[in-house]
């Protein structure tokens, strides 16, 4: 399985610190609002990674931070006259409900900043000790850019050109740092704000040294894959390795992985630009499997443009699969006891191969472009193989096969329970006849079986309406 690490810029096998065990953290949302389909992006993908790995056989350690506590939701609770807490609780909840919408799996453990500062004071305090961190006057602690030889190492970037941009604010006398790297580490409260008290003054961590201290204690010191989006590459992982290694004296990570933009009209979506849809506004029109369908259609490493073109492609995809999946049950029904044909026999190594490209995609660097082509090719050849006579056996195996991969994407296509709009007016005109003919037990039979499949019916002058619940 090979993994392209944005540290060395290049593709690696990889090859995990313990056999069989993963250590992954994935940076997570700052709640301070509905998460937007932007910030699903990483949620999929990384979720994605996670399910193939386990899939391989991988035992994954997968943690992903809430940050509950910063500027924006500082603001939101002062804008609402409540505690800071309440906002971050309450969108900790939505972005959980959302995240469960996509099928994206609870994490091992969800960290909250908040419930981490002691972490954060030790790991401050053995910068400082080390040199690596200083306080200023007003008891900020910054974290000493040049007592870190690597700075740069994951962005690519050399100090000079950093340094050039920021020199003015020094030249202003505006900064009280010794280099204009630096960074914060511990802030002072301001009037009104949450805080805790520490041996340099009452105030908050800096958002940085957060990550660094939830993937040590939930990790470990060295952990095999860190990942975000492709924005937070620097500073903010920038950042946290300088943290971690000047600390831990040992390597952080030893890969990271980071996804591309989704963009809109070829920009960054994002709250700040205004230019977002939640996970809640797709939602109301399309299946949640359809908006996770659409995000794995492209590479990671990629930029993805939101369309409605994109969306009703992805829709479709989605159907043609779940089309193939409905009628092997149909078939399933019907089917003839025994064990495999030896026919049958050899249509499932040649299914097989189609398994094998999937994995071939997956293992390089997780192509789910590549790995959805191979399940469309093997569902084309569920379709042309699938006639009457099959034994159980035979269409369980296709079936099963077909499922297996559409698990590794996180993508449910079990059609069982779901009843299409062709079978909702069946029924209902079927509940018409009845009603007309007196028969109103089955005619409420027929309204609560609709209800059980989450259909709801309104009797109006112009006729039956319904909708999905
Ligand atoms: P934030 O709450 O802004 O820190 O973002 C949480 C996660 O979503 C981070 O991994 C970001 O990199 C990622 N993210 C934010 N906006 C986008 C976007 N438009 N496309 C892809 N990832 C994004
Ligand atoms: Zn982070």
């Amino acid at each position: 399985m090979k993994i392209y690490n944005t540290l060395t810029k290049k593709k690696e096998e990889f090859v995990p610190i313990e056999p069989g065990k993963v250590r992954m953290y994935v940076c997570g949302p700052t709640v301070y609002n509905l998460i937007h389909i932007g910030n699903a992006r990483p949620m999929i993908v990384f979720d994605t990674v996670r399910r193939y790995m386990e899939h391989k056989g991988y035992r994954v350690n997968y943690v992903s931070n809430f940050t509950d506590v910063d500027d924006k939701i500082i603001k939101k609770a002062a804008e609402e006259g409540v505690d800071a807490s309440v906002i971050s609780e309450r969108y900790i909840a939505e972005c959980k409900k959302d995240m469960a919408s996509l099928n994206v799996r609870p994490a091992t453990t969800h960290p909250l900043a908040t419930q981490e500062i002691d972490g954060m004071e030790e790991m401050i305090r053995t910068l400082i000790e080390k040199g690596h961190a200083y306080v200023a006057k007003d008891g900020t602690v910054y974290f000493r850019v040049n007592s870190f030889a690597e700075y740069g190492k994951l962005s690519h970037k050399n100090l000079d050109e950093l340094e050039g941009g920021k020199r003015s604010l020094l030249v202003s006398g505006m900064d009280q740092k010794e280099d204009p790297l630096d960074f914060v580490l511990w802030k002072p409260k301001k009037e009104g704000e949450p805080f805790w008290e520490s041996p340099w003054c009452d105030g908050r961590p800096g958002w940085h040294i957060e990550c660094s201290v939830m993937s040590k204690r939930y990790l470990g010191e060295e952990i095999d894959i860190h990942a975000g989006g492709e924005d937070l590459i620097f500073p903010h992982h920038e950042n946290e390795i300088a943290q971690s290694e000047a600390a831990n004296g040992k390597p952080f990570a030893h890969y990271w992985m980071h996804n591309a933009f989704l963009n809109i009209d070829n920009r960054k979506m994002s709250k700040s630009a205004g230019n977002f849809f939640t996970v809640r506004d797709i939602l109301e029109k399309y299946d949640p499997m359809v908006l996770r369908f659409f995000m794995l259609s492209a590479h990671y490493r990629s930029p993805l443009n939101f369309s409605a073109e994109l969306m009703e492609a992805a829709k479709n995809g989605l159907e043609r699969i779940r089309t193939a999946v409905s009628n092997l049950q149909f078939l399933l029904a019907n089917a003839k006891e025994g064990p495999v044909e030896e026919a049958e026999q050899g249509l499932l190594c040649q299914a097989g191969e189609y398994v094998k490209k999937f994995d071939e995609a997956m293992d390089d660097d997780f192509n789910t472009a590549d790995a959805l082509s191979a399940v469309f090719e093997l569902v084309k050849f569920i379709n042309t193989n699938t006639g009457d006579g099959h034994t159980r056996a035979f269409l369980q195996a296709l079936l099963e096969e077909l499922t297996s991969l559409t698990d590794i994407c996180g993508l449910t296509v079990e059609t069982k329970e779901q009843l299409l709009d062709a079978e909702v007016e069946e029924l209902i005109a079927q509940r018409q006849a009845a009603r007309k003919a007196k028969d109103f037990a089955r005619a409420d039979e027929i309204r609560s079986r609709l209800l059980e499949m989450g259909i709801v019916l309104e009797d109006t002058r112009e006729g039956v309406k319904w909708k999905r619940a």
